[in-house]
């Protein structure tokens, strides 16, 4: 009788390896990748302060480095979205190895409420370094040279608070848009970066360029001569195509490191259709090229370059019905170029 309520040898090693085969599912999701010893590492441990090597960006070994990631959308407008449950859904739903902190400065953000949205992006920092992921710090402005002195004062805190992160990543000026590189853009990034080194010797910094950080060529053939400096290349696949290849194929033959801080999968709005070839094309240069990418926007907004449907939860676990066309198309991009930095038993 009590014989009969044991299991027997051959039914208790299958329960023991149903057990385990869901001890395995349950740990693989997102768990970073083991090193040879077999510790578990986080994303930034494995890669440490990630820096240019001519026209590559590399990890601490000097290896090649590609992040891929999402964007935040503005700060002000989207601030739901700026805290650790968010960042911490990216990181183990999509497998995002980089988040972007879209700062605004104009339009009701830093210049007016310069604490409150100091507060947003260390909640982004803060979440990130918990997780193990890269952050970008980006200054989300197009007429940075008119607020030179605020975007010192900003990055001074941020490069004493966080410059000894390897997670920490500087995106200095997101989009010039008509202003001169070399009479605008570049005196300002070199004031911006020269306050930065002064307190933070190594983290990677990126510069925009004019014409919404496409004129990288431009940038390149007159380059900041500080170390460890990226180019942000932007593009919004159903506006920007060969052409803009073709500069930024300009810009790496000329010995420049280039990072996608930002694009969308349609039309430089936000909106319009999606481009599925041409962001096959995109796809292809990026990893021909080993370049990182953010994806615009973890947003809810009614347009087509938001990943989330109207009124997803700031707190992320989205389930997959709550994803906009392009979410569901970017996660997927995301969890592939990404795959090899995580156990996932899908
Ligand atoms: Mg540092």
């Amino acid at each position: 009788m009590f014989n009969s309520i044991l299991l027997n040898n051959k039914s208790f090693a299958g329960l023991i390896s149903i057990l385990l085969l869901c001890l395995f599912f349950v740990s693989c999701k997102a768990s970073p990748t083991e090193n040879p010893e077999g510790n578990k590492q986080t994303i930034v441990e494995r890669f440490g302060v990630i820096h240019t090597d001519g026209n590559k960006i590399v990890d601490k070994n000097g290896n090649t480095v590609a992040l891929h990631g999402m964007s935040l959308f503005w700060s002000q407008w989207m601030p739901q979205y700026y805290n650790a449950d968010c960042v911490k859904w990216l990181y183990e739903d999509w497998n995002c190895t980089v988040v972007r902190a879209a700062m605004a400065v104009e339009a009701g953000g830093y210049l007016t409420n310069p604490a409150a949205e100091m507060a947003k992006v260390k909640a982004v920092i803060d979440a990130c370094i918990k997780v193990g992921i890269y952050v970008i710090v980006d200054w989300h402005d197009h007429n940075a040279e008119l607020h030179r002195e605020q975007a010192v004062s900003f990055f001074k805190e941020i490069a004493t608070q966080y410059g000894d992160k390897p997670n920490l990543i500087y995106e200095i000026y997101n989009e010039p848009i008509h202003s001169s590189w070399k009479n605008d853009v570049k005196p300002y990034a070199e004031e911006v970066i020269q306050n930065i080194r002064a307190v933070d010797p190594d983290n990677l910094i990126i510069v925009g360029s004019p014409t919404w950080s496409q004129d990288v060529d431009i940038a390149a053939a007159d380059p900041i001569l500080y170390n460890n400096i990226a180019y942000s290349l932007h593009f919004y696949s159903a506006t920007h195509k060969q052409e803009l290849r073709n500069k930024a194929a300009a810009a790496l033959n000329r010995g420049a490191a280039l990072f996608v801080s930002e694009f969308g999968t349609c039309e430089s709005s936000g909106t319009g259709i999606i481009d599925y070839q041409e962001l096959d094309r995109w796809y292809s240069f990026i990893k021909t090229n080993n370049l990182s990418t953010c994806n615009w926007s973890i947003a809810d907004k009614d347009e087509t370059s938001a990943a989330l449907k109207p009124g997803a939860s700031g707190k992320g676990n989205w389930s997959d019905e709550q994803l906009t066309v392009s979410g569901k198309y970017v996660k997927a991009k995301i969890k592939e170029l990404n795959k090899t930095h995580f156990n996932n038993a899908e």
